[in-house]
């Protein structure tokens, strides 16, 4: 079996749609598992929905109206026919979401976010899955919250191996055309979880995985991999081979282009993943796999922003010692701040850090107690793998250089722009 992943842009309106169906017509859909996203950008519209509603905010109907406004366009542009049962269908997932949102007595944010969020893929799932079978197509909706087991940890779902791997493997039929949703999964009292933004890659990598799939293809708006983010960095080019390692490093160190999770369970089995284009879907793109002799031979580029650099500093010029920094980590891993560069020197400790769910403030007053917090927001922590000395001054010019970090082959830089 082949797993293919759709992200948000390859499903924006229905065109685009109609586009992953030439798409599946050009490359083949036999035994092939698609993973979808929510449309366009309607995780983000659902995250304003949810704001609004813990906000008691009075525009959460005109919010909800617009994600379905949106949904119904592109079902009006895809079906001639508005008896079709799609429309009613779509209807009646929104109707589930406001009896949610109406009946839901529970306090927690990130369940609650769960709950409304993960409605953008099964609207996309159920929208294309209609319209594929509508074109002649067949395929199989499926319902990824059966197989996909989670932790509960809302937003940020840890995946139960043994129980994803028992059900994938009974329930999942090959020789078909499969659709499911990408970021969800259940928990185990079958609420709904995520499995972090964008982790719909994510999801194909745990499928591929449990059926030892053939290969991985994310389907992208850009050609593959590239060296450097085209909307940061000029003259980007395409890296056509490069390996888990590679690509990994890369992933962590904030190339958007895989989800950093994805590629740890493929390389496991020694999966290829393809990143390829789906504006070209018959170019060889990037292919990622094993091998140390894929490394790619420019520079590679990639750009964090917004993300905070901290420094601790002891309040008695004591040294900062494994005790401490055990409880740093400790710390920020409660916070869940995710941690991209480390420094220390003897009395002073810096992490760059990205506060994605803006917790910053709590924790700062909890390390007050203990250190002198000294902070910079709003940086940008560049890192340069296979760096030269043209590629770092290209990067470093018209920046104020905060921290800088060398190894063997990667460079960071933490830097606050000057313009
Ligand atoms: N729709 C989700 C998000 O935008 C998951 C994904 O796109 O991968 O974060
Ligand atoms: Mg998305």
């Amino acid at each position: 079996m082949k797993v293919f992943k759709f992200g948000g842009a390859s499903v924006k309106d229905a065109e685009s749609i109609k586009n992953v169906f030439n798409v599946l017509q050009q490359v083949g859909h036999d035994d092939v598992l698609l993973v979808i996203s929510a449309m366009g950008k309607t995780t983000n519209a659902l995250e304003a929905v949810i704001k609004n509603y813990i906000n008691k905010s009075p525009g959460l109907q005109a919010s909800i109206q617009e994600v379905k406004k949106y949904h119904n366009q592109i079902l009006l542009d895809l079906f001639d026919d508005e008896g079709h049962a799609v429309f009613s269908a779509v209807n009646k997932i929104f109707n589930d979401l406001e009896s949610f949102l109406k009946n839901n007595k529970s306090p927690n944010y990130n369940y609650v976010y769960d709950q409304v969020v993960s409605q953008g893929e099964i609207i996309s799932t159920t929208i294309v899955s209609e319209y594929f079978n509508y074109q002649g197509l067949k395929n199989s909706w499926i319902d990824v919250r059966e197989f996909i087991k989670t932790d509960n940890t809302y937003r940020d779902a840890l995946v139960d191996w043994e129980q994803t791997q028992k059900r994938i493997s009974k329930g999942i039929k090959k020789k078909n055309l499969n659709i499911t949703q990408g970021f969800l999964g259940s928990d185990e009292n079958n609420f709904t979880t995520t499995l972090g933004r964008e982790g719909s890659d994510y999801t194909a990598a745990i499928f591929a995985y449990c059926l030892n799939a053939e290969s991985v293809t994310i389907w992208k708006d850009v050609p593959g991999v590239l060296n450097a983010d085209p909307r940061y960095f000029e003259n980007a080019i395409l890296l056509n081979q490069i390996s888990y390692r590679e690509a990994i490093e890369l992933a962590f160190y904030g190339a958007t282009v895989i989800h950093p999770k994805t590629l740890q369970p493929l390389q496991r089995k020694e999966i290829p993943l393809y990143v390829k284009s789906f504006i070209n879907p018959l170019l060889p793109g990037t292919s990622v796999s094993k091998g140390a002799d894929l490394e790619p031979q420019s520079s590679c580029y990639i750009v964090k922003k917004n993300q905070l650099l901290v420094s601790l500093s002891s309040l008695d010029f004591s040294f900062i010692m494994e005790e401490n920094i055990s409880e740093i980590f400790g710390l920020l891993h409660k916070y869940k701040m995710k941690v991209s560069l480390i420094q220390n020197t003897a009395i002073s400790f810096s992490v760059c850090v990205d506060d994605k769910f803006g917790n910053f403030d709590e924790l700062k007053s909890i390390l007050s107690k203990k250190f002198k917090v000294t902070y910079n927001e709003d940086v940008s922590l560049y890192t340069i793998r296979h760096f030269t000395d043209t590629s770092v001054d290209a990067v470093a010019k018209n920046k104020e250089v905060l921290v800088k970090q060398i190894s063997r082959e990667t460079l960071q830089i933490v830097t606050t722009d000057l313009e």
